[in-house]
């Protein structure tokens, strides 16, 4: 009996992982494609000053097309499932590259239409980072597109900050001297040294999701969440909450002073002609927009 259950379980084992390996392997084939035929394309979520309520920045976010192309994509793959495997085969350089050149392309466009978006954020990964080159691309997109350097903010988790370590510095200041603001991804998440914190030209703290979903309710959290925020004023930063749902919780960030948030009450991600519509919009009309 123990040995047939033994067997079961190991097929059972086997089949999983094959199963496993077979998807990853289709994801691969999916996203190599993707990329040759460039079948991105990018959202953006706008961040809200809490003190004045207007839109002071706009995140991209890659997003794979769908089947059919177009504007509808495959929400089943978003970039937390695929970013990873695009880092492990080194098609992250590719991608990010077509991202920042997207981004400025469009962020050129509304300069130009003169729709105030304000400062337009990037994401980089910490292994675009690692593979180096990022400076000279930044130099370069900006050069090609025209998109003036102290509208774009780049954003890096800490990982990828501390995982740089020496050449972080140099890294860093090297954007900074350009005029692009450095905004620290998902904090508290990863592990930063203070130190460091302290040392980089870093511009805002961006508190992790994890933290805001449970205020104000869990006492924990608004510990941490106040912390955070008074950390990131000590220093000379601004401070984003990201995913802010409720009411309540953007009530309590704006009585510990935090500056900015991001998040579903706000607006989700949106293609882009759907944010130039907030953008000339009240925020009354806005919930009716932003559930587009
Ligand atoms: P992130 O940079 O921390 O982006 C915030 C994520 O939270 C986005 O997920 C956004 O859609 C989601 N979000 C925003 N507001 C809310 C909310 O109120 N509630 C909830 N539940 N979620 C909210 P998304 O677009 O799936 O992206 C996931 C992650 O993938 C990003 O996290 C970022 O690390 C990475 N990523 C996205 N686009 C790019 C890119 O172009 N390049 C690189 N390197 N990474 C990217
Ligand atoms: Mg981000
Ligand atoms: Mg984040
Ligand atoms: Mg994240």
């Amino acid at each position: 009996q123990a040995k047939r259950q033994g067997r079961n379980t190991f097929r059972f084992y086997t089949e999983s992982m094959t199963s496993q390996a077979t998807d990853r392997l289709q994801l691969e084939t999916r996203l190599r494609r993707a990329v040759e035929q460039r079948e991105f394309l990018l959202h953006y979520q706008p961040l809200m000053d809490l003190n004045t309520r207007r839109v002071v920045g706009v995140e991209a976010l890659v997003r794979l097309k769908g089947p059919q192309g177009g504007e509808a994509c495959l929400p089943s793959i978003g970039p937390d499932l695929f970013i990873p495997v695009m880092e492990d085969t080194g098609m992250i350089v590719a991608l990010g590259e077509w991202v920042l050149r997207e981004a400025c392309r469009q962020g050129r466009v509304w300069l130009d239409e003169g729709l105030e978006f304000g400062r337009l954020a990037v994401n980089i990964s910490p292994s675009e980072i690692r593979r180096g080159g990022v400076i000279e691309r930044v130099t370069r997109i900006l050069k090609q597109t025209g998109f003036p350097a102290n509208r774009l903010e780049l954003e890096i988790t800490e990982s990828g900050l501390m995982e740089h370590g020496e050449n972080a510095d140099l890294f860093l200041q090297q954007l900074h001297q350009m005029g692009v603001s450095i905004s620290i991804d998902d904090f508290g998440t990863g592990y930063s040294s203070l130190a460091y914190l302290k040392r980089f030209p870093v511009h805002q703290l961006k508190i992790d999701r994890s933290f805001v979903q449970d205020l104000p309710g869990n006492a924990n959290d608004a510990q941490l969440v106040s912390t955070m925020i008074s950390l990131a004023h000590n220093l000379r930063m601004r401070v984003v909450a990201e995913g802010v749902e409720m009411p309540d919780q953007e009530a309590f960030l704006c009585a510990k002073g935090c500056d900015m948030a991001q998040g579903y009450l706000f607006s989700r991600p949106l293609p882009a002609a759907h944010v130039e519509k907030l953008l000339g919009s009240t925020r009354s009309q806005w919930s009716e927009l932003s559930s587009l």
